[in-house]
């Protein structure tokens, strides 16, 4: 009996712990204790962390620009044409962010999703209706078989929280047919190359394509291989405008370190 106790034990508090704590009370960064009226469910010091895309970003894809690069395209825009007609981000994929979107991502921590989404949404909500005017917000889309096995596509809950918050409905009109390799281990040239014929429009899907503008949604922006990929496939379909709109992205396009990282 009381080695049962001791074997359950540290499972029920926690499970008490849960009950009386829900999620949102801690922050999803440091798991601090937060009043519910937090931002995002972060405590000042994590927001003080982040990297907002406060500042210049790229008038093409909407990275950040790094302090003392001049231009208004970053490098890699200068370099890579973009099949998309405009992208946001909402903060640098640096160090502090990577945890968290690692922890949405791969640990199961779908519950993140309303207060990422809230993020996303506040970043562009002024934009939304002059700007952007889309008529549809699409998820870039996971392959099914990696679906099945993370139990769900952070993009999707991403895209869900922003047209709940918007009134812009969301249709996943996508779909990834090719189960291609992970993204993190290539260089931005194979990353392109991964991606060659990778998306495709669902059966019966056109019709929701067709002359509208999309707001296609991706939770973290690098190469903007994903991006274009996903772009070129709406176009084809009729697509009249993509704008992109990432939770991340990396630094000034020209350097791919970053990737390997
Ligand atoms: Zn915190
Ligand atoms: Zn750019």
């Amino acid at each position: 009996m009381n080695r049962e106790r001791k074997k359950y034990g540290g499972r029920i508090s926690k499970a008490v712990c849960d009950f009386v704590y829900p999620g949102s009370l801690y922050c999803i960064g440091c798991g601090a204790l937060i009043d519910r009226s937090r931002h995002y469910s972060l405590c000042n010091s994590c927001l003080s962390k982040f990297h907002f895309a406060s500042g210049r970003t790229c008038e093409k894809c909407g990275k950040i620009l790094e302090e003392g690069y001049h231009k208004s395209i970053c490098r890699d825009c200068t370099v890579h044409e973009k099949k998309f007609e405009r992208g946001y981000s909402c903060m640098l994929y640096g160090l502090y962010e990577k945890k968290i979107l690692r922890d949405f991502k791969y640990s199961g921590k779908s519950y993140y999703a309303p207060y990422l989404g809230e993020l996303m949404y506040d970043r562009v909500a002024h934009l939304l209706e002059n700007e952007i005017g889309a008529d549809i917000v699409v998820p870039v889309p996971l392959h099914r078989k990696k679906q099945n096995k993370r139990g769900y596509n952070q993009a999707e809950l991403l895209a869900r929280e922003i047209s709940k918050r918007s009134g812009i409905p969301m249709k996943k009109v996508l779909v990834r047919t090719k189960n291609t390799r992970p993204m993190s281990s290539l260089t931005g040239a194979e990353r392109r190359e991964n991606l060659t014929g990778v998306f495709a429009v669902r059966p019966r899907q056109s019709s929701e394509i067709a002359n509208n503008r999309i707001l296609l949604i991706d939770d973290i922006y690098t190469t903007g291989s994903t991006a274009n990929a996903c772009s070129e496939t709406l176009k084809s379909a009729g697509a009249s405008a993509v704008i992109v709109l990432c939770l991340a992205a990396g630094g000034n396009g020209g350097s791919e370190d970053y990737l390997k990282n």
